[in-house]
């Protein structure tokens, strides 16, 4: 008998989840490895120690150890804003009359609106038991650096950050909010530093993109003593971090025994959704139980629907090492009416091991449709979701919408990413009917996927 399932699901703060689960251990079939871009080799440790924090390192290389400790000073910070609600979304079932069970976590709970620090504090914590000065890292509609700049400030470290320039343009207010934490924001591309220039000279006018943003913040920390650079998606370190949004997921539904079937959570780099589906996913790869999960991106950025599985640079400069994933190509950058976020040309490694090997989904959706599932949410369920965050609510009503048409009573669990503060120039767009939809052609993709890298002997 199930007992009656209250609007939102807290755990208590000594439930919070203690150690990160970490996927690659269940997968049978490993994510491929970073390769040096130089040799074609498999990244060592000391090679990515050069430019990553020495513990992260470790984490990014482990793929055997199922549950990683959570440090007890980042315990602590979580408990600071988590654990995070999972919500049933009562009144969007009722105003969309579906038969289906619409749930969703909420990780927008913080000042920086989202889930991105999760992540943060824990390379923070990292990076100060190392003993270094600072970090560097890039931003693209500012969710990171704002996540970063807290967890910088909470550790006393210094913070570089490198903005996508459109976005440094258009969210002025975000840029605020880092400085108030302390961060150095600087537009990208850049004169600062020598990729930064290099790209502005190919292409003036440019108004910047995450992978040239990471390619700036690499060599600022490879440049500098005492600094390292951070990411706040795609690596495999962050989707450990972030499984604690899973592990809490699964935690609040089982002390109602729901079980979801169907996780659905949008995709930039992969980390939130990642982080969701790590505990159902461990349970689909051990074979215990069986999910659908589906990755949402946008119809302008199709990493996983329309690119190709290959290894390929994370950032426009190529100083990156190389990562094997769905990719538009390291050159792609999208078109500038994009205003969704989610703006990355490549895909986590791990999330695209799974989706080759076909145990997850994924769908595109177009922008207009996405803010208007947006809007449609907020008014019914109270909270502004952020644009990337939208594009799940869209898949999810779409297929709340189905049940409807089946009578299926399907149980649906979403990521709602993030809060949409400081994207209401985007709300605005949409709300004058000045938002259009812009789906690459295949000519357009060409460039990109030209540009990917031949490597002798790999592909
Ligand atoms: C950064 C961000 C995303 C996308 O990043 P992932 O690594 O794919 O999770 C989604 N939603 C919000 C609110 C974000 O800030």
């Amino acid at each position: 008998m199930s007992k009656e399932i209250p609007y939102k699901i807290y755990l208590e703060e000594q439930e919070i989840p203690k150690s990160w689960y970490n996927l690659r251990a269940d997968m049978e079939k490993k994510p491929a490895p970073l390769l040096n871009p130089g040799t074609g080799q498999p990244m060592t440790a000391e090679e990515l120690s050069g430019v990553f924090c020495e513990e992260l390192v470790q984490q990014e290389l482990d793929e055997t150890t199922p549950y990683i400790e959570i440090p007890k000073e980042i315990q602590d910070f979580y408990k600071m804003y988590r654990p995070s609600p999972l919500v049933r979304a009562y009144c969007l079932e009722e105003k969309l009359q579906t038969p289906a069970k619409i749930y969703y976590k909420f990780e927008g709970n913080n000042t920086s609106g989202s889930h991105k620090l999760n992540s943060a504090i824990a390379q923070a914590y990292y990076a100060k038991k190392q003993g270094l000065k600072g970090v560097t890292t890039e931003t693209g509609a500012g969710q990171w650096g704002t996540a970063l700049s807290m967890a910088c400030s909470y550790f006393d470290l210094d913070c570089k950050v490198y903005m996508v320039k459109v976005s440094y343009e258009q969210k002025p207010f975000r840029r605020e909010v880092m400085r108030t934490y302390g961060a150095d924001v600087t537009p990208s591309p850049s004169t600062t530093t020598e990729v930064g220039r290099r790209i502005l000279e190919a292409h003036p006018g440019t108004t910047g993109s995450l992978g040239c943003a990471i390619s700036e913040a690499v060599e600022v920390a490879t440049t500098n003593e005492g600094y390292r650079y951070v990411l706040g998606s795609v690596l495999n370190q962050v989707l450990l971090h972030q499984s604690v949004i899973g592990l809490e997921a699964k935690a609040a539904m089982d002390k109602y025994d729901i079980k979801p079937d169907m996780i659905i959570g949008c995709a930039g780099g992969g980390s939130n959704l990642g982080g969701l589906i790590a505990p159902f996913m461990g349970q689909k790869l051990r074979k215990e139980a069986d999910y659908q999960i589906i990755a949402v991106e946008p119809a302008s950025c199709p990493s996983f629907t329309r690119g190709k599985y290959l290894y390929d640079f994370c950032d426009t400069g190529m100083i990156c090492p190389l990562a094997k994933m769905y990719t538009l190509g390291s050159g792609f950058i999208p078109s500038a009416n994009h205003a969704g976020g989610l703006r990355f040309h490549g895909m986590s490694s791990t999330l695209s091991e799974l989706y080759d090997q076909g145990l997850m989904e994924a769908r595109a959706v177009e922008q207009t449709e996405v803010f208007a599932a947006a809007e449609q949410f907020a008014r019914v369920e109270g909270i502004l979701p952020a644009p990337e965050s939208s594009h799940a609510i869209k898949v999810a009503i779409d297929e709340a919408l189905k049940c409807k048409e089946t009578g299926e009573e399907k149980t649906i669990l979403f990521g709602l990413t993030g809060t949409g503060y400081f994207d209401l120039v985007a709300y605005e767009k949409f709300h004058n009917g000045e938002m259009s939809d812009y789906i690459p052609t295949d000519e357009d993709l060409q460039p990109g996927f030209d540009a990917i890298p031949k490597i002798p002997g790999i592909q």
